[in-house]
């Protein structure tokens, strides 16, 4: 049984005050906090085992190594990938992005094309115009409906035997949107393209099957599952990681060196140059521990009762304005008050303990799209409570109040 006073006994941040009042923390979509049970982790790797892995003939080294690879083992069970060296670890979803963008800069040519969602983050954007002006590929963009829903019909029509590559993100940062990523991959499949998927925001609500989705690639950050910040992966298909070139040089990537010719390593440390975020990777393994302890159906189904507590709640406030309005949604709520702006609202939130985000998100063109400088943002995890929201419900009643 499900019982939010318990999970929120892990998670020690949550006792604490803010401006006098007890913390709300609604900026889950920025990064989660951390349980009790990852912390521990994280100081026994500093107090008992700190070592340099896979290099060292001793005994801490091995014992790094052991946990490190242990997490990898762990991710590839949890994402259901069939091999653990397509697991690579990376510092985040911007690192993983980054690596498949500056990979495919040696198969691209002028003439091909790359297509984006009109939903992406900044993130999943600007690498894609690096790579273009690389390499002479165009990009086109699906575009959005007044919901924040992409529109399918014109994806389609944007696919061509000229499509190489498509990025859209599972679920929208700014708006909470599930996107049906089942059917795109469908379809770029069909036109023989690759499509990377942006897992940074729904990795917190779902358990994503790489294998049944049949995606090439899928990113994701620790940071917002639990886990600490500068940690990630990507997911990659054995034949996509064999055929991209290495990211970056570096010890620990490298099969042989000579100044002549350098020969790289295997799967998957072709693609990890450097002393990676040990205690990360292995605090990351600790974090999905932890989520799947709780169960994602049982997250899932928690979070949309706090989704749609809170719409009904701010939607009882007038000249209030959610943007957002998919049936495919998980719990982020955008919204702005009429003539107000968001900052202000954010500002007097904040005064009362409760976190918010307010501006454009990293999401800039979807705020272009509704013609608005940004909105505020409340996005819940399973350790909100409907209280809270009745706590933010007042919150915005009274910034109302004070900015009219
Ligand atoms: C947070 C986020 C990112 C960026 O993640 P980092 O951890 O900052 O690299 C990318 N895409 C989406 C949808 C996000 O929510």
């Amino acid at each position: 049984m499900f019982n939010v006073d318990d999970i929120r006994k892990d998670f020690p941040i949550l006792s604490r005050k803010v401006n006098g009042k007890p913390l709300v923390y609604f900026d889950n979509a920025a990064t989660s906090q951390t349980p009790q049970q990852v912390i521990d982790v994280i100081v026994d790797y500093y107090s008992n085992y700190n070592a340099n892995i896979h290099r060292g003939v001793h005994s801490l080294s091995q014992e790094a190594t052991d946990k490190y690879e242990h997490a990898r083992q762990k991710i590839q069970k949890h994402f259901n990938a069939k091999h653990a060296h397509e697991i690579i670890f990376t510092s985040g979803t911007t690192h993983g992005i980054n690596l498949v963008a500056n990979g495919f800069s040696s198969l691209l040519k002028k003439g091909d094309e790359i297509i984006v969602s009109a939903l992406e983050h900044h993130s999943n954007i600007v690498p894609w115009q690096m790579l273009c002006e690389r390499t002479g590929a165009t990009l086109k963009v699906i575009p959005m409906n007044q919901d924040g829903e992409l529109i399918i019909s014109d994806f389609d029509n944007l696919l061509s035997d000229n499509t190489k590559l498509v990025f859209v993100n599972h679920i929208s940062n700014a708006l909470g949107t599930i996107n049906p990523i089942e059917h795109i991959i469908k379809q770029a499949h069909l036109y023989g393209a690759a499509v990377l998927i942006d897992g940074a925001q729904s990795c917190p609500h779902i358990k994503p099957d790489v294998q049944a989705l049949d995606v090439d690639f899928y990113v994701a950050s620790a940071h917002k599952m639990c886990g600490p910040t500068g940690q990630g992966m990507l997911y990659g298909k054995e034949s996509w990681l064999k055929k991209l070139p290495p990211y970056q040089g570096g010890g620990e990537m490298i099969a042989e060196v000579t100044f002549e010719k350098t020969t790289y390593a295997d799967l998957p440390h072709k693609f990890e140059a450097g002393t990676p975020n040990i205690c990360g990777g292995i605090a990351f393994g600790a974090a999905l521990d932890y989520m799947n302890s709780i169960g994602f159906d049982t997250i899932a189904q928690y979070e949309n009762e706090l989704l749609e507590y809170a719409t009904q709640e701010l939607l009882n406030i007038d000249e209030l304005t959610i943007y957002g309005t998919s049936q495919q949604k998980t719990s982020v709520i955008s919204f702005n008050l009429d003539g107000i702006h968001p900052y202000d609202v954010g500002t007097i939130l904040d005064k009362l303990g409760i976190a918010v985000r307010t501006g454009h998100h990293c999401a800039q063109p979807i705020m272009d799209f509704y013609c608005i400088p940004g909105t505020v943002r409340a996005s819940f995890a399973f350790y909100n409570t409907k209280a809270e929201i009745d706590a933010l419900v007042a919150g915005v009643k009274k910034a109302k109040m004070m900015l009219a």
